[in-house]
């Protein structure tokens, strides 16, 4: 599964780079079914229709489409934002994830150190970015990001917003719709997010 931000129309639902039940159990099977196949493909399917009438912007690629708000036609303006930056923001949060068991979930050598020196230490990062995912009203997503200075900062996406609209680059990104865990947790959004941590990748330092 590659960074879409690059590709440009017409846009294809990439495949999972691990198994369905891979998530188990912290993400449920049957989540990662509808998660991926019913919810990213229709971002994808409606991305799409919205730029089928204008050549113009099927030459452009998705970062481009998502720094452009205000040149996008004003009758697709809001469903290209919408499902582009749904597209955008499910790839890396797929991405961005690893089953248990593989050693990729504790922060290692440089980030490691940025982010005792940022927040204390990896459970105060943590502890911070799990009450940014309890804080966000309504739908959207926590987000551990690398600002325009170079700082470590966590923040909240509120729907589809992306990174890509404040210029900074996502590092940790929490899918907290309730889409992203109903199934499994109910309205258990907390013990959700905690147990996410088994799953994120750590950047590479
Ligand atoms: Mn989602």
């Amino acid at each position: 599964m590659q960074n879409m931000q690059d590709m440009k129309y017409p846009f294809t639902l990439p495949a999972l780079p691990y198994a369905y039940d891979a998530l188990e159990p912290y993400i449920d099977t049957e989540t990662m079914h509808y998660h991926h196949d019913k919810h990213f493909q229709t971002y994808i399917n409606n991305l799409n229709d919205a730029l089928k009438m204008y050549p113009r912007l099927q030459n452009m690629t998705l970062r481009q489409l998502l720094c452009s708000r205000l040149k996008l036609p004003a009758d697709v303006r809001d469903k290209i934002m919408n499902n582009g930056g749904g597209v955008f923001n499910h790839n890396l949060f797929f991405q961005g994830l690893a089953p248990a068991s593989e050693p990729v979930h504790t922060p290692q050598g440089a980030f490691a150190r940025e982010v005792d020196r940022t927040f204390g230490s990896f459970a105060a990062l943590k502890d911070a970015f799990n009450e940014q995912a309890l804080a966000v009203f309504g739908s959207g997503w926590s987000a551990l990001i690398r600002d325009k200075l170079g700082r470590l900062r966590i923040v909240q996406l509120k729907n589809q917003e992306t990174t890509l609209m404040y210029g900074t680059q996502p590092l940790l990104l929490l899918d907290v719709w309730e889409h992203a865990y109903y199934l499994k947790y109910k309205n258990d959004r907390k013990d959700y997010v905690e147990n996410a941590w088994n799953l994120l990748v750590m950047p590479q330092a």
